[in-house]
């Protein structure tokens, strides 16, 4: 299968490239690496072979207030279906875009509110493995394999007011193509912050740029290559150890 992830990532770049399909659970993933929604990568113009998941790992089935989850299922069918289901718990993946494989991998969520709080199990293709037997932290998780299913365990009631709230807090993030905050925030500051402090706020590199609403978003603003994405990555690691002593670490992965 055809990936252009100039057109399909969220950042819009990268170069077009044969990836392997898998649509079964037998799939043996060394060597590959797996893309879910890429919503959270920077892919160069030669990444390493790469393997997505077929369309049949994109479904979801409640069982009473467990959620049973595919693999490609996007974040947006799991909010729609809790909120028609009146069930809370994953409220805060309102308008966090992403896939089940990937909103694992990365532990996404916001400062109170994390994929792990609520995920009970993994199926790596080996049966059901428990999340608390799964190494996770702050945008962080040691997975075993590709996400074929998960489930999440939910709660009575969905919470309308917190996702408008969510929504809120979106509506003010910067709206050009991007792949979220570009760095994780280091312990007891924010990387936001350190950014601007070392004046790289909305600073740009042809079409790639810190944003000037939030200076942790790398945006696209039209043609960015991943050349000039790179710069600005190894710029502001660059400076803010040189300001602060502090060693960005990116939340963004490259591929
Ligand atoms: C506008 C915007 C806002 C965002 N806001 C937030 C936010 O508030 N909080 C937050 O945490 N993130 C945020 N993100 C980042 C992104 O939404 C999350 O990281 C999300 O979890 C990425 O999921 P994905 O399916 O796109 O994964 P990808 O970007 O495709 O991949 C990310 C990682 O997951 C792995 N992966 C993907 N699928 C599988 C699978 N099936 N099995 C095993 N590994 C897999 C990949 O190998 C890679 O290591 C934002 C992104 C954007 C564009």
């Amino acid at each position: 299968m055809r990936v252009d992830f100039q057109h399909c990532s969220s950042i819009k770049i990268g170069s077009s490239v044969e990836a392997a399909v898998i649509s079964d659970r037998g799939f043996d993933p060394s060597g590959f690496f797996v893309v879910g929604a890429a919503c959270n990568l920077l892919v160069s113009p030669a990444p390493p072979p790469i393997a997505i998941l077929d369309r049949s790992f994109d479904y979801l089935r409640l069982e009473n207030e467990v959620l049973i989850a595919g693999g490609k299922t996007p974040s947006g069918r799991i909010v729609s279906l809790c909120k028609k289901a009146d069930l809370g718990g994953l409220e805060f993946l309102s308008g966090l875009p992403g896939s089940v494989g990937g909103l694992i991998a990365m532990n996404a969520g916001l400062k109170d509110a994390c994929v792990f709080d609520r995920l009970l199990w993994v199926d790596f293709g080996r049966g059901r493995i428990a999340s608390g037997e799964i190494a996770s932290g702050y945008r962080f998780a040691k997975l075993q394999g590709v996400v074929f299913e998960a489930a999440f365990r939910l709660a009575k009631g969905f919470d309308r007011a917190l996702e408008a709230s969510l929504l809120a807090v979106r509506a003010s993030q910067p709206k050009e193509p991007s792949a979220g905050s570009c760095f994780k925030n280091p312990s007891g500051d924010y990387a936001g912050r350190l950014i601007e402090a070392v004046g790289l706020r909305g600073a740009r590199r042809g079409g790639a740029s810190f944003s000037q609403k939030h200076a942790n978003f790398l945006v696209n603003l039209g043609g960015a290559s991943f050349d000039d994405a790179i710069w600005l990555i190894d710029e502001a690691k660059r400076r803010v150890m040189e300001s602060f002593n502090i060693a960005l670490e990116l939340e963004i992965k490259i591929v």
